[in-house]
């Protein structure tokens, strides 16, 4: 019997190339497989990459532990409030209760579903310290509005860049702004991978010595290097009880030629979203907001939100693409939805107006290098079928 069924067309898939597995095989081989000369590498190149000089990249296991040791370097702790859009991953705003400080959730703007900046202004307290934005799905947030309000409310800034390889604001990469930090990610699904992994990027000095100690169990390499000269290699000391969030040289090596590729896959992104925005031009869906003129898009997510016109609901169009074989995803259920942020917080969807109404009417399609012009339309044809 012969299978009829289409393949299974994946949601998102890492696209590892020939390249990445000798590379790995050469770091299994070498006799060094954790945190060395490669991780190095990787963030001299990511460095390199952003290409503004004075800034600091530090490879950590994942973009939570990243954005961990940003805020815990900057001092947030016990007491203090920091500014999270609802619209986000648990992972944005768990990091600050890991500090002991509180979550303020805020709305996002209807249209680019990132962090509203006249909501950030009203939510700030005499306990607000920080403020971490998310640039979903790879559009930045309004950067300038939200370091001015940073700069007249003396917050610091932590960019969740988790989506953002490459994207843009006012013509500079994300990771070169002047927030403090910034935290990319490497997940398995993001744009660039490592299989888990992250960046942290700041052109602050002391911010940055603080997360490479804090990065390893809080073993000083500052002391470290200093007696390297008369004292034998296994001086060490520890000034912090830190935390174990060091990239492998295995993961690193994945690293250096993902990143090699960052461009090439945003511009294949780039093009399957030009394809499925011509594609569903007609039907009655919300496309996902365009960046600004002469500004770039990571595309990490295409998120579709269905128009009122509609005569099938969200749930059932999920259904509809599962049942064609076609994987896809909502980003997100808002934390003001999720159980422990909901209650720990006494929050109501009517506080976030504009995450709930999206999130209710929103999917994300398939978007990966790996997929073809025709797999882009297979899912318009479903959607069309569907909705038309
Ligand atoms: C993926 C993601 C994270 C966490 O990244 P990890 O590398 O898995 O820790 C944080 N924030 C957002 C918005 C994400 O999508």
């Amino acid at each position: 019997m012969t299978d009829t069924q289409p393949p299974f067309l994946a949601f998102a898939l890492p696209d590892i190339g020939e390249e990445e597995i000798a590379e790995v095989v050469d770091t299994l081989r070498s006799g060094w497989v954790t945190t060395g000369p490669k991780a190095k590498r990787f963030e001299d190149d990511f460095a390199r990459y952003l290409g503004e000089p004075g800034l600091q990249a530090i490879a950590v296991n994942s973009a939570t532990a990243g954005l961990h040791l940003a805020l815990e370097a900057l001092g947030i702790g016990p007491g203090d409030e920091v500014i999270v859009p609802t619209h986000t991953f648990t992972a944005t705003a768990e990091v600050v209760r890991y500090l002991g400080a509180d979550v303020r959730l805020v709305d996002v703007d209807p249209v680019t579903l990132n962090i509203d900046p006249a909501l950030v202004e009203a939510a700030i307290t005499p306990r607000t310290k920080a403020l971490v934005p998310v640039h979903y799905a790879g559009l930045a947030a309004d950067m300038p509005a939200l370091l001015d309000i940073a700069r007249r409310h003396g917050l610091k800034v932590v960019e969740d860049a988790a989506h953002a390889l490459p994207s843009t604001c006012g013509g500079r990469l994300v990771g070169t702004l002047d927030s403090d930090a910034t935290v990319f990610s490497f997940y398995a699904n993001k744009t660039i991978t490592t299989g888990e992994g992250g960046m942290l990027v700041t052109r602050d000095p002391a911010l940055a010595a603080r997360a490479r100690v804090m990065r390893l169990h809080g073993i000083s390499r500052d002391a470290f290097d200093r007696f390297t000269a008369t004292v034998p290699s296994w001086h060490y000391e520890i000034v912090a009880p830190g935390f174990k969030y060091n990239l492998t040289d295995i993961a690193a090596a994945l690293g250096l030629h993902q990143l090699r590729k960052a461009d090439a896959f945003a511009a294949r992104r780039a093009e399957l979203v030009a394809r499925y925005n011509a594609a569903l031009a007609d039907l009655p869906v919300l496309r996902p907001a365009l960046p600004p003129a002469g500004e770039r898009h990571a595309w990490h997510l295409y998120v579709l939100r269905l128009a009122d016109e509609a005569r099938i609901g969200r749930d059932q169009l999920i259904e509809a693409l599962f049942s064609a074989r076609i994987g896809c995803s909502v980003h997100y259920i808002p934390l003001h939805l999720q159980p422990y942020w909901r209650d720990r917080y006494g929050l109501r969807p009517e506080q976030f107006p504009h995450s709930q109404r999206a999130y209710e009417r929103m999917l994300s399609l398939p978007l990966h290098t790996r997929m073809s012009d025709a797999d882009v339309d297979r899912v318009a044809a479903v959607l069309r079928a569907a909705l038309a």
